[in-house]
């Protein structure tokens, strides 16, 4: 049997059509889009075009509201020092516990280095956003609330579209990072007040190194990357021309299937899920199951490692992600899992399952007949969970 990828949060297959559209500007189509010639004509008129499918999916008004740069972080790199920068007299930001390391770990940087004031809001058992918290957390000072669209951990949406009026009614600017939201959940950002949204191109089956900032319409914009006058002076850099055409295939083939992401991937999802739930017990899964991304699941399983679940699945050809992070060579819980809650007993077992539009029935299935064999064992060989359920091999009982 094929290899199975089941961690399509962590990155996408790129799609065949992406890289047909991208290969003739590498070599036959290689001008610079800033050339007065008929070289440089050829691209620009193909940027114009990848402009235009990107902001089809986003739903801007206007395609120069998008900024093209490397990537996911690069976007929020950009979106909050910009914000720092343009609002005068503020100095404070508004996050989540949750975000990615793209964006906390620069506030950490600038709490420590330029004394910015950041507050943290937590989240419920659930994944779900202190909402009076948020509000609370405004004021005067707020320069930028930044919270992401959808948690790339347990696929956790967040209401940013009424976050961002929260936000303006203090005066604040609203950044989201959508790069898990991109492509998995319709977006209309000409009927939201969302200042500023980070997308990357790897995430929704198009390119690695390509992502975007959508700035809207007359937001104020200080550059990260100074340099030449390309993106209308917004990102120096010459055009990467394969890449922006790719993440334009990317996007328009995203828009043409998200339909199919809430039908046929919603569905495979949950069969995955409620497979596991029913056949393994001592489980739970994380997460909002009222507001949660269509191909994500996070369940986590009680005195087993999860490290030690992935090998074994790793083994059989099935590859998933664990809710930890490596940090300086030990295996540290998932900052969103422990922000969350999660029983001690549960918060080392957790796998992340995110599928794509490549998923098939079949490999749903495949994993659905090794995974329980796997728990088992490695449950038999834990004392914590002797200790626990004593003779409790074929029990099951379920707190989902
Ligand atoms: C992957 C990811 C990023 C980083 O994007 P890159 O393009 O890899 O830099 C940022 N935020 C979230 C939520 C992500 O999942």
């Amino acid at each position: 049997m094929e290899p199975i990828y089941l961690d399509n949060n962590a990155t996408t297959r790129m799609d065949p059509e992406v890289l047909a559209a991208m290969l003739p500007y590498f070599i036959e189509r290689f001008g610079n889009a800033s050339s007065a010639h008929a070289f440089g004509a050829e691209v620009s008129t193909a940027l114009k075009l990848a402009r235009g499918q990107l902001q089809a999916l986003l739903g801007a008004a206007f395609d120069h509201e998008i900024i093209y740069t490397s990537g996911g972080t690069e976007s929020d790199n950009t979106a909050i020092l910009s914000a720092l920068e343009t609002q005068d007299g503020r100095d404070e930001i508004v996050t989540s516990t949750v975000e990615h390391a793209a964006v906390l770990s620069l506030l950490g940087y600038l709490e420590k280095t330029r004394g910015i004031k950041v507050h943290y809001i937590g989240v419920d058992k659930q994944g779900r956003l202190d909402i009076e918290a948020y509000c609370r957390a405004l004021g005067p000072r707020t320069a930028l609330a930044t919270i992401m669209w959808a948690n790339n951990e347990t696929g956790t949406i967040f209401p940013v579209e009424t976050l961002a009026e929260q936000a303006h009614g203090a005066g604040a600017l609203f950044h989201t990072d959508a790069v898990q939201a991109v492509g998995k959940i319709p977006i209309d950002l000409k009927a939201s007040c969302i200042d500023m949204l980070s997308l990357s191109g790897h995430k929704l089956h198009g390119p690695k190194g390509i992502g975007a900032l959508y700035l809207r319409k007359g937001i104020k914009f200080k550059p990260l990357i100074k340099g030449g006058h390309q993106e209308r002076g917004r990102r120096g850099g010459t055009e990467n021309a394969p890449a922006i055409i790719g993440l334009g295939q990317a996007a328009e083939q995203a828009a043409a299937n998200l339909g199919c992401e809430q039908t046929q991937v919603r569905g495979l999802r949950d069969r995955l899920e409620q497979g596991i739930v029913q056949s393994i017990g001592h489980c739970l899964v994380n997460g909002d199951a009222g507001a949660r991304l269509p191909n994500t699941s996070n369940i986590a399983f009680e005195f087993v490692d999860g490290e030690a679940i992935l090998l074994h699945l790793s083994r059989a050809g099935i590859a998933a992600a664990s809710g930890a992070a490596c940090t300086s060579g030990s295996m540290e819980p998932s900052h969103v899992l422990r922000a969350m809650g999660v029983p001690y007993a549960a918060l080392h077992g957790a796998l992340r399952f995110s599928l794509s539009r490549e998923t098939s029935e079949q490999e749903v299935q495949h994993v659905l007949d090794v995974l329980p064999g796997i728990v088992v064992k490695l449950r038999e060989q834990s004392p914590l969970w002797r200790d626990k359920y004593p003779a409790s091999d074929a029990e099951v009982c379920n707190y989902v």
